[in-house]
């Protein structure tokens, strides 16, 4: 399609700024989709204040306007000769299924080129932009080697945190759950998992009191005094899966994790893992996951500078319209 578009770009440290660009051209394999929800996620934030490990690796002047971004779902406008199963307009989640670390996504704009989508016609589009983190909490569960009955922390009741401790609990795992939110510890109570205030200097004891066996650690909080709890209150071989990481450097208690012979997992996710994309998009079309009650801001792309200089950190998920809505 030819025209303009708008969309919103990154040019450097905490500024992002709309302009008006041209419309992508789509591939024979491709499609342009219109979007019109998107969730901004915690690496996006990071990558926006330079928090993120994803600073290291990538550099401001690299990155094109639109290509941030990517939870999002919109709607088929163009489909390439040579795609098959979708159709001009079909609602669909846009995939991020990339080898190289390819972070040029593009879904902070109007439009955006697909090479791969999954349909979802019918489905409520806020609750579809939840399939890339559940996508991604479904790949470090894999990684935890849970079976029904085992015992798991959940460090840090984030949206990934609140996920995973979800799952787990379908799952027939038994979950403890940490944030230092009671806010968010509510919501980990409300879905089964048993609590505990991080910020409680003997969180640790007390844990280790009420589970005598914990085979795995999921860290979706991103703090060091995470890491060391985790450490401690893992048992021998079980693992600890690190999700919550956002900087370049980590320290772990060596002594603790070789006594137990423990195991510690960095899943890489989105890499080629489609069965976990078309798992997760089921799971919320067919409402067996809760995520609805995590928004808790809604604005329009145009605003993402302001939502993100004013984000609250007791937000679980904002939500953008890029376009119009169904
Ligand atoms: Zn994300």
């Amino acid at each position: 399609m030819k025209g303009k578009m708008k969309a919103a770009w990154l040019r450097g440290l905490r500024n992002f700024q709309i302009v008006e660009v041209d419309m992508p051209r789509i591939k024979s394999n491709q499609v342009l989709v219109k979007v019109s929800k998107i969730g901004i996620c915690g690496s996006d934030r990071g990558m926006w204040d330079e928090h993120h490990f994803f600073n290291e690796l990538y550099k401001w002047e690299d990155f094109e306007p639109g290509e941030h971004g990517h939870e999002s779902v919109g709607r088929v406008v163009e489909v390439g000769k040579d795609v098959k199963g979708i159709k001009e307009g079909d609602q669909v989640v846009r995939l991020n299924l990339y080898d190289s670390m390819d972070l040029k996504m593009a879904n902070f704009a109007e439009y955006a080129v697909s090479d791969c989508c999954i349909p979802c016609n019918g489905a409520n589009p806020d609750v579809m932009c939840f399939t890339d983190p559940v996508m991604v909490a479904l790949n470090h569960i894999h990684h935890a080697n849970l079976s029904p009955g085992d015992t798991a922390v959940v460090m840090g009741q984030g949206l990934l945190g609140l996920i995973v401790t979800q799952l787990l609990i379908h799952n027939h795992v038994d979950v403890i759950a940490t944030d230092v939110s009671q806010k968010r510890l509510n919501f980990a109570q409300g879905f089964g998992a048993k609590v505990y205030h991080a910020n409680d200097p003997d969180m640790v004891k007390k844990i280790k009191e009420l589970a005598t066996n914990i085979q795995a650690v999921i860290e979706c909080s991103g703090s060091d005094e995470a890491i060391d709890s985790a450490c401690h209150l893992l048992s021998r071989g079980g693992s600890i899966v690190v999700m919550g990481a956002t900087r370049t450097r980590i320290t772990f208690n060596y002594t603790q994790l070789r006594i137990k012979g423990a195991s510690v997992k960095f899943p890489m996710n989105r890499v080629n893992h489609k069965d976990n994309w078309l798992t997760a998009a089921r799971l919320l079309m067919r409402g067996e996951i809760e995520v609805k009650s995590f928004i808790d801001k809604r604005d329009k792309i145009e605003n993402i500078q302001w939502v993100l200089e004013h984000y609250d950190d007791e937000w679980i998920r904002v939500i953008l319209d890029v376009g119009d809505s169904y």
